[in-house]
């Protein structure tokens, strides 16, 4: 073969050379058995590593290991799951000492100008700062909402700062774990202010809340409807709720927007025990008011260590991590048993034909599940006393 590249049989004759599927001839290379090869050493992107390489990339701060590291975390294979929770697990004593921040609000509210303008006074101030995305359009659409446009560009420029876009599908399941584990990831590898964004239309918020320490909702004025653009489970969960855009001729609005906020919030229970929340203006376009809402962050977080409420919520979540881990791990097993895998193909056919009624299809395809695992059941006898079936024989 005398060209540069190698043509598959398949490909038509008439392909340009920029045909995609024109294969680079491999370097042909000989190993000598004694001395090292002769291949050059594959370029950092390609090379497989240990966890003990991700271990120590990870605390060292480096950034590339840090991406794989959490490429690692969110991947779908099962065979990956072991290897990312023995990481997080070896990473886990080096994390915590970190103020969380979730950021939410409907496209457009100005959540990337806005965390670009925070992100980077922080980073002028001394901060690390990572930025991560929950997109919940991801998991459904296959596309993503947070991560398809050039975003933050002075902050992803800043050597301060780590800018991990939402993975672009693939991320069924186990969004909250996945999650979880890319923030731990970026403090054990020393960003000590973590933000993440959400958008404010599906159940991204929920994932955000249950992960970090103070949740803001960036919300724009509107002719006159801003109390309904935003619904009230959202407003229920914030620590603060920000007006944006208060800037130009649209300052007056935002005001009028913010003391509207203020007074609907004086009827809702707040976001967190035993702190209120406010509505707040600022300008992420300016910057106005940006390093106010961070004086909010500061004193939130220092009223809620004092009464305890901050270990308290921490304790909380890593208790909802437990059992999403093992949510997702039950999940892997099923979907890798081939028993069940048959039971559920064939339940399918006979649902969809009208053979077997949906809940009868259930019982059988929870009878396949316990055979495989040999779960214990926990079955209610006749005298209303409990006990375990430790195996459905
Ligand atoms: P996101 O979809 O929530 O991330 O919103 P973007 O940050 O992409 O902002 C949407 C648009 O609003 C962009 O054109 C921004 O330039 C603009 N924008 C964001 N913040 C402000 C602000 O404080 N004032 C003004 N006037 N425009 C802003």
């Amino acid at each position: 073969m005398h060209d540069e590249t190698y043509r598959p049989d398949w490909v038509p004759e008439d392909a340009g050379s920029q045909f995609a599927c024109r294969v680079m001839r491999g370097r042909e290379g000989v190993r000598d058995g004694a001395g090292p090869a002769s291949f050059p050493a594959a370029p950092p992107s390609a090379r497989r590593f240990s966890l003990d390489d991700y271990e120590a990339g990870v605390l060292a701060g480096d950034r590339m290991i840090l991406s794989r590291a959490i490429t690692l975390v969110e991947s779908n294979a099962p065979r990956h799951f072991e290897p990312a929770q023995e990481l997080v697990r070896r990473l886990l004593p080096h994390t915590g000492e970190t103020t969380r921040v979730g950021i939410t609000g409907v496209p457009g509210a100005g959540k990337s100008t806005f965390i670009e303008a925070l992100g980077c006074l922080l980073c002028d101030r001394g901060h690390r700062v990572a930025v991560l995305a929950v997109d919940p359009s991801s998991s459904v659409s296959g596309g993503s909402i947070l991560g398809d446009k050039t975003r933050m560009e002075l902050l992803s420029r800043h050597p301060r700062a780590f800018i991990r876009p939402s993975p672009s599908g693939g991320t069924l399941g186990g969004v909250t774990r996945k999650s979880r584990e890319t923030l731990l990831l970026c403090e054990a590898a020393g960003y000590d202010v973590v933000l993440v964004e959400t958008v404010g239309v599906g159940q991204g918020e929920t994932t955000v809340r249950s992960m970090v320490d103070f949740f803001l909702v960036l919300v724009l004025t509107g002719a006159g409807d801003e109390l309904q653009g935003i619904k009230k489970g959202v407003i229920e969960l914030a620590d603060a709720i920000l007006v944006n855009k208060a800037d130009g001729d649209n300052r007056r609005n935002a005001l009028v927007a913010q003391a509207d906020y203020n007074q609907v919030l004086h009827y809702l229970r707040p976001g967190t025990e035993g702190w209120t929340t406010r509505a707040y203006t600022c300008s992420a376009l300016t910057g106005e008011g940006i390093a106010d809402i961070w004086a909010v962050v500061l004193e939130f977080r220092r009223l809620v260590r004092e009464s305890g409420f901050f270990q308290r919520r921490r304790y909380l979540q890593t208790l909802a991590w437990v059992e999403s881990m093992a949510e997702e791990h039950l999940r892997n097993r099923m979907a890798q048993n081939s028993a069940v895998a048959a039971c559920r193909e064939d339940i399918r056919r006979r649902v969809l034909t009208g053979d077997i009624s949906p809940t009868a299809a259930a019982r059988e395809l929870i009878d396949a599940m316990e055979k495989a695992f040999f779960l214990p059941v926990d079955v209610p006898s006749s005298d209303g006393a409990r006990f375990v079936r430790s195996s459905p024989d």
